[in-house]
């Protein structure tokens, strides 16, 4: 399989797409076609563990990898040390007709570890099939969760170094200790005066500039992403699609064939692209539903055809959702341009000189007829937080329980009854002052700080807090830097020993 780059250049082999992160001509990679999955070959994932059908998926898009090498990185990747459930991506039946997929049970609670745990994997291995010997700096933007678990990902990986930036305003309190007090000798966490769209662009900007790849490449060091815009982060994304219809399978709810609709709570659009991706290879799919929060930048995209920043960005409860410039709709819209790469840069042209493009009016129907989009700001997040708790006694977290207020509007629009997995991308742990002030109102939790709202949300659902959450109490804070938003490549050069 050969990888083109969404603005029309590169013909390159899967190792090398996940080993440069982004195309030369700032697109990103793209597989030449999506591998058709036969209905017998999903018949037979449902009889396969979650490793064994990521191994099917992923042998098909690299091609360059043998299998044994895939399959030792997924063993690695998702051990019974890493991941708490054995099932690695466990499917929870809500309703006759609603289904979550929990996603959260790697090591940082977020669903990034899903994609994160094999990335540095594929990267070391991808490096070794290009003859790369300069150690692998990667450098990250996060709106919260991709930091911590790129972190733990890279986390003393030989050959490799990892550099987060985070929004010092823009994450929770808890990912904020996560990130800060990762061990390790080969990582950094940088906190950016700005918000996520800052560090996200001045990440971009320095895999831009030629002058910082040169003054990296005097260090002995050469840059990649493990950001979504990765093909190497997307690929393990599209597995648990396949997962979830298997373990329907599995389960008798559905015969092979049938749709399944998915609602994910979406933020840069890399988890439901995978979706997107998934569907392209034959996963039955219905309906895919883009859940947004306040930050509705999609949903607008999704009704209008035309996209977008000239709006004010929020702070809301879900802040791994709060992003104004989604990334990887560049990969949608190349599907949705018929793979037309000039057509693709003149609309990131616009993007960049305007802030805005559109689609026109016949690309945005061919996208609404597989996507349906809403959004929920944070009061109605907290009503369907309390709701699904009383309803269905589930517990679910503020960007999870976006996906399901969408979800109920949908449902009440159109009057859809398909069989609906909500993707939850994030344990209720994660973010327990805003799940408990929605179960109990804001004012009980007055004076609490997040580990005592993980007690009280302990005692009410009878769902164990995580020992990830227990664990940060005690560890000792060990990043301090920060800087200004133009200030990161000195930062980088600073933390990597350079400058
Ligand atoms: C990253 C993240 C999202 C958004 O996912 P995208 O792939 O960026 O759309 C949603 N929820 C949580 C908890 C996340 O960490």
């Amino acid at each position: 399989m050969s990888f083109f780059s969404t603005r029309g250049g590169s013909c390159v082999t899967a190792s090398q797409a996940i080993l440069n992160g982004l195309a030369p001509d700032g697109g990103l990679y793209v597989p030449a076609m999506f591998p058709p999955v036969s209905k017998e070959k999903l018949t037979s994932l449902a009889g396969m563990s979650y490793c064994e059908r990521a191994s099917a998926i992923l042998r098909t898009y690299l091609e360059d990898f043998s299998i044994p090498e895939i399959d030792a990185a997924l063993a690695n990747a998702y051990g019974a040390e890493k991941f708490d459930a054995p099932e690695i991506a466990p499917l929870r039946r809500l309703d006759e007709q609603t289904y979550v997929m929990e996603l959260f049970h790697g090591p940082t609670l977020a669903f990034k570890d899903m994609a994160l745990q094999l990335l540095p994997h594929l990267i070391t291995l991808s490096a070794r099939k290009n003859s790369e010997e300069r150690e692998i700096s990667i450098l990250v933007a996060t709106s919260g969760d991709t930091g911590k678990a790129a972190l733990e990902g890279f986390k003393d990986v030989p050959g490799t170094s990892c550099t987060v930036f985070y929004p010092l305003e823009g994450v929770s309190r808890v990912q904020e200790l996560q990130m800060v007090t990762t061990g390790g000798s080969n990582t950094h966490v940088i906190g950016v005066r700005g918000n996520f769209d800052d560090a996200q662009t001045g990440v971009k900007r320095l895999f831009a500039s030629q002058d910082f790849a040169e003054r990296m490449h005097a260090m002995g060091k050469t840059l990649s992403s493990a950001n979504s815009i990765n093909f190497g982060r997307l690929v393990p994304q599209v597995v648990y699609y396949f997962s979830a219809y298997a373990e329907l399978l599995r389960a008798n709810r559905l015969a092979v064939g049938e749709p399944v609709n998915f609602v994910v709570p979406t933020g840069n659009f890399g988890n439901i692209l995978a979706a997107y991706y998934a569907r392209s290879m034959g996963l039955p799919v219905g309906k895919l539903i883009c859940a947004s929060n306040r930050n509705n930048v999609l949903t607008d995209f999704f009704e209008k055809g035309i996209y977008s920043t000239h709006r004010t960005f929020f702070k809301t409860t879900s802040p791994s959702m709060d992003i104004l410039i989604s990334s990887n709709l560049e990969r949608l819209l190349f599907e949705a341009a018929d793979r037309d790469g000039e057509l693709i840069r003149v609309w990131m042209r616009q993007l960049q000189e305007c802030g805005s493009y559109g689609v026109g009016d016949q690309r945005r129907e061919w996208l609404a007829g597989v996507f349906y989009a809403g959004c929920a700001n944070d009061l109605e997040t907290g009503w369907e937080i309390k709701a699904r708790f009383q309803q269905d006694r589930y517990l679910m977290d503020t960007h999870t329980a976006v996906g399901s207020r969408v979800l109920r509007e949908y449902r009440q629009k159109t009057q859809d009854d398909t069989p609906t997995v909500i993707v939850s991308t994030a344990s209720p742990y994660k973010f327990a002052g805003d799940v408990l002030a929605a179960l109990e109102g804001r004012e009980a939790t007055e004076g609490m700080d997040a580990f005592a709202c993980a007690e009280r949300l302990e005692a009410l659902s009878g769902v164990p807090v995580p020992r990830q959450v227990r664990q940060l109490r005690e560890l000792p804070i060990r990043h301090h830097d920060a800087t200004e938003a133009d200030g990161m490549a000195q930062a980088v050069l600073h933390a990597l020993g350079g400058a």
